[in-house]
């Protein structure tokens, strides 16, 4: 019942904008008193939300944002399966260890077990927190068991981390220690992991598609130099490759190239589902080289579901909808269709590398395109007489829909600023064409300035400049 005689009685048949709803702002603070009716209210979310990019605009995000009619319906379909209730829904738990051996032998295993060892993520942040969380659990068993102090564990990392692994250092007090990149060393220097390794190293995190860079570090050599360094020392430093992006573009695109499971100290590998694996976001795994590195107190029993089943990961619900949204997309696309997918976004992304590359006020970061994304930057002679920024065309683009973020590089190069494009599926030649024609009428525009903009006079300043969606490290997404 309605106490004031002035307010609206919302019926089924109230049209949506003749709504009392429609005419007061939505809730932020407080549920509202009253109930209205699933028309309106349905509107009242979709509407907030229309001011947003278009997901396939977003060059920023890695995040898989176009997936086929038929996957979108088995997901849709699977929204209300909770993963965790195994017993009632044995079928998608069998699914997803079958998606881990197939992601497990597209990484080389070795391991000779039916069911390959590997755990699903909610994405590659949960993927790598569950790699480090076994490094860091094999590394106690064994100082214990030699009767040596476990307080001080550090892991080593480039400075070009993603914010995950800031996290794991934070949440689980392990000290990380960074390699910064210099100008001349773009990616993780196996010299420079060794420098920093010691008896108490956990592991040496190399990345496969660096978030700020899309650069690949060398794990072959680091495992080669890891491998030196252990049988000097005795020590048994081993390797997590974070491939958050990597994992599903080398296996198809350079599968001669080592980096997985075919190196000796590799025993674990994380990668995101929801990245280069095609599925839309929710998805994560990682795969452990054999049974015997993924340490047993990282399992955990609960039997009030109907059965005893175990159980690896942070979360306990999740959704189930991915883990067949992964499968579908193994079937449907097989071993060709992922390589023609990938091979086509590398494709775009060299062709926009080498466009944009070649515009007289930019120069590419590396020359390299080792996954479908890459970043650039001012060239210096450009950025003297310049009266804008990177940021300036970041909010230029931004009015044709685009996102393509601009932000500054991590420590010991942060002066840098540069943008980055990642393609991905869905992302077409024709749509890169009309993303440089307006990359090219931005700096047109740009050029016309008569007096500098705030962010250059900012950065002449040598202010740090913060771009207002990417901020240092919450914008590696
Ligand atoms: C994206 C990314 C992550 C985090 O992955 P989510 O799937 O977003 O949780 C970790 N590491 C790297 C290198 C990444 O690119």
């Amino acid at each position: 019942m309605r106490t004031n005689e002035t307010e609206r009685e919302t019926t089924v048949t109230t049209a949506v904008f003749g709504s009392e709803e429609m005419q007061k702002s939505a809730p932020t603070d407080r549920i509202p008193q009253h109930s209205t009716t699933a028309e309106i209210a349905y509107r009242m979310v979709k509407d907030e939300t229309y001011a947003q990019t278009q997901p396939r605009l977003n060059l920023a995000t890695f995040v898989t944002t176009y997936m086929d009619e038929y996957a979108t319906k088995l997901m849709n379909e699977a929204i209300a399966i909770n993963y965790i209730d195994e017993t009632e829904y044995p079928r998608v738990a069998v699914m997803c260890a079958k998606c881990i051996n197939i992601i497990a032998n597209l990484w080389n295993t070795p391991e000779k077990n039916k069911w390959k060892t590997g755990a699903l993520g909610i994405g590659s942040s949960e993927a790598c927190m569950l790699g480090g969380v076994a490094a860091w659990q094999r590394w106690r068993e064994r100082r214990t068991a030699q009767g040596k102090p476990c307080d001080k564990p550090n892991f080593v990392i480039s400075s070009a981390y993603q914010v995950v692994w800031e996290k794991f250092a934070q949440l689980w007090q392990i000290e990380m220690r960074t390699v910064p990149l210099t100008k001349e060393k773009l990616t993780l220097c196996p010299e420079d992991v060794i420098a920093r390794c010691d008896e108490n190293t956990i592991c040496v995190v190399p990345i496969q598609g660096v978030t700020w860079t899309g650069l690949n570090d060398d794990v072959e050599a680091i495992d080669k130099a890891l491998d030196e360094y252990n049988k000097k020392t005795g020590y048994d430093i081993p390797i997590h490759v974070d491939a958050a992006s990597g994992g599903f573009i080398l296996p198809f695109l350079e599968p001669e190239k080592k980096w997985d499971f075919r190196l000796k100290w590799v025993l674990s590998i994380s990668t995101s589902g929801h990245k280069y694996g095609l599925v839309y976001p929710g998805l994560g795994w990682v795969i452990w080289k054999d049974k015997k590195y993924m340490p047993g107190a990282m399992s955990f029993s609960v039997n009030y579901l109907g059965a005893e089943i175990s159980q690896v990961g942070l979360n306990f619900s999740r959704p189930a909808a991915q883990i067949l949204g992964q499968y579908y997309q193994f079937i449907r696309l097989g071993f060709e269709g992922y390589k023609a997918i990938q091979q086509s976004s590398m494709e775009v992304a060299k062709y926009l590398h080498k466009q944009i590359g070649s515009m007289h006020p930019f120069k590419n970061y590396s020359d390299r395109v080792n996954n479908p994304l890459f970043i650039w930057q001012m060239k210096e002679e450009y950025a003297q007489n310049s009266k804008w920024t990177l940021y300036d065309l970041q909010d230029i683009l931004k009015q044709s829909g685009w996102m393509v973020p601009a932000y500054t590089m991590p420590a010991n190069i942060q002066e840098t600023v540069v943008m980055r494009i990642v393609v991905r599926q869905g992302f077409s030649r024709d749509m890169a064409d009309q993303l440089l024609t307006d990359i090219a009428g931005a700096i047109t525009q740009l050029e016309k300035l008569e007096y500098p903009t705030t962010s250059r006079i900012a950065m002449d300043k040598k202010e740090k400049v913060k771009s207002s969606v990417f901020t240092h490290t919450g914008k590696n997404k």
